[in-house]
């Protein structure tokens, strides 16, 4: 085992602002390997203990392939020598919010706790139009059922899908079938709907 930093790290190194007297006082403190990183555990006690600055500190424990402290959410918290609690600051956690629901009136955005159905606080109409399920009868908003997945159907043609369901058309087909039917099928089901045929 090498008990001094190859040449090659002493050069690498210094790239990364180690000084001379920063080498000894590497080998003085044991720093013999570039594996001798990953003993010091992260930038911030390295730039401790050696002078560094944690610039250059983090840049030698990233060549080193030691993870910097706290790279996930929830682990923004490390324990630095002697035992004292540092948050690394300038750690932003972009939150993806895909959830965000805007007005189809105003498109104005919904507050975090909306829940389908709700008014817009900004124009006051039902932010999202809401849909019977023609297949499970749940109430929602959107194109498709959140409880079932079947597609929506326009509100005018409600009847008809039901009457197609009870006829035995797939869920995956009835929306299909309604977009391909014209509009005297439509009304000559309707008529039959209504006469009590079915
Ligand atoms: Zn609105
Ligand atoms: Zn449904």
């Amino acid at each position: 085992m090498e008990n001094s930093l190859t040449a090659l790290e002493k050069v690498i190194l210094k790239s990364k602002g180690v000084t001379d007297e920063m080498l000894v006082k590497f080998t003085e403190l044991g720093i013999t390997s570039k594996e001798s990183f990953s003993v010091v555990g992260d930038a911030k006690t390295l730039s401790d203990i050696t002078g560094l600055s944690p610039e250059n500190a983090s840049a030698i424990m990233e060549w080193a392939g030691v993870q910097s402290a706290a790279p996930t959410a929830g682990a923004n918290v490390t324990t630095g020598p002697g035992g004292t609690v540092l948050s690394t600051d300038g750690q932003k956690i972009v939150v993806e919010d895909s959830s965000v629901i805007k007005c189809t009136h105003c498109d104005h955005k919904q507050p975090h706790d909306y829940t389908s159905g709700d008014l817009c606080p900004n124009c006051g109409k039902q932010a999202e139009p809401m849909t019977n399920c023609y297949w499970c009868y749940n109430v929602g908003s959107g194109k498709f059922c959140r409880s079932c997945g079947a597609e929506y159907v326009k509100n005018l043609d409600y009847e008809i899908a039901v009457l197609l369901k009870r006829e035995g058309v797939s869920k995956r087909e009835i929306a299909r079938e309604l977009a391909a039917m014209l509009d005297s099928e439509k009304e000559t089901r309707l008529t039959q709907l209504r006469s009590g045929r079915y």
